[in-house]
């Protein structure tokens, strides 16, 4: 009858929120060496399923320090194996679910290769954006419950800018096949090879997001199924350099790691289940406040760059992730 319809539902929305709690994963990804790169000088000791050991040169203190995360991606990972364990995440979407995938690192370590791949694409190399949407595509066509088009915006949240709060939708493109994505991908190719020296300005400056709008069938209840999903490339996290960075380019830097750091306060706060989220601290808090709520599901990708040089940045990003990623052990223990 129409009233066990309901109850039904009820009893699996309850169990949706239940699922919910705490749900801030933390994957870390080591890059490979880059040709002409000496591999002798690695920093990255032993890798297994979630630990990550770190090798510190003499310089900061001979020793080495572990890491742990919820999974670690070593050098050798392939694009598709970092997609199968992102794979039930992006599904949930479909679910109606809000997921906030973000790429983080310092520039050079792999968070473009993660979410777009190379710049010379081949299939294999297809990165997490392209095969999510290909995925979304692909189920949705399978499945009676939801429908396309999905919307799909692409947007660069830059910082410096002292203008009001970008309005996240306004370029939403329908799309409704595979080839319209690849399109809109090539689209993005073309633009980011306009100059090398312009996508070292992007990749440092701005976070580059990609939001998936997924509608869906009715619920008895009448509530339509809704998913949003946002796919983030942020700014290098790296530390800036004083003497090297003057004037707005070193404003424009603060910005960053203060949005950066925003971000972890906002998901330290919601682990906490703080009663004061502070959102609105940074743009990118304000744009994804919809997404990294209680009804949401966050992946952060923790990238690092292996070679002796980046060890300074290396540990800080792990000391930032380990943040973000005890958040989650936090919010297990409040459940129990
Ligand atoms: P970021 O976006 O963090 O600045 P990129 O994704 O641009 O870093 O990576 C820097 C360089 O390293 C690029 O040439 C990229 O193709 C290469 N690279 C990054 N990750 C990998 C990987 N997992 N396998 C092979 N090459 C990689």
């Amino acid at each position: 009858s129409g009233y066990h319809k309901v109850l039904e539902e009820n009893r699996k929305l309850y169990n949706q929120v239940q699922d919910l709690k705490g749900n801030i994963r933390v994957y870390c990804r080591v890059r490979p060496f880059l040709p002409g790169q000496s591999s002798s000088m690695s920093t990255v000791g032993h890798i297994d399923d979630g630990n990550i050991m770190i090798i510190t040169p003499s310089k900061y203190g001979k020793g080495h320090k572990s890491f742990s995360f919820n999974k670690v991606f070593g050098p050798f990972a392939t694009q598709e194996e970092v997609f199968s364990d992102t794979q039930p995440l992006i599904r949930s979407v479909l679910d109606g679910y809000n997921v906030c995938i973000f790429a983080y690192g310092q520039t050079g370590a792999g968070k473009t290769y993660t979410m777009s791949g190379p710049n010379e694409l081949t299939e294999e190399s297809f990165g997490v954006n392209y095969r999510a949407l290909n995925d979304l595509f692909h189920i949705s066509k399978q499945r009676k419950d939801t429908f396309l088009p999905l919307l799909v915006n692409t947007l660069d949240i830059h910082n410096s800018s002292q203008k009001g709060l970008a309005v996240p939708n306004a370029n939403l493109v329908p799309v409704t096949s595979t080839t319209e994505v690849v399109e809109l991908m090539n689209i993005g190719q073309k633009n980011r090879a306009v100059s090398a020296t312009a996508m070292n300005d992007r990749s440092s400056r701005s976070h580059s997001c990609l939001t998936i709008h997924v509608q869906g069938r009715e619920l008895a209840s009448g509530a339509v199924l809704r998913g949003c999903m946002h796919l983030v490339d942020l700014a290098g996290s790296e530390r800036v350099n004083k003497s090297e960075a003057k004037g707005d380019r070193l404003k424009e830097a603060q910005h960053i790691n203060k949005s950066l750091s925003a971000l972890g306060d906002v998901i330290s706060a919601l682990a906490q289940k703080s009663s004061h989220i502070p959102y609105r601290n940074s743009k990118l808090t304000q744009l994804l406040q919809d997404s990294l709520g209680g009804q949401a599901k966050t992946l952060m990708f923790v990238h690092i760059s292996p070679e002796a040089d980046a060890i300074s940045e290396t540990l800080s990003t792990l000391k930032f992730a380990e943040r973000v990623a005890s958040v989650e052990l936090g919010a297990a223990q409040v459940n129990k």
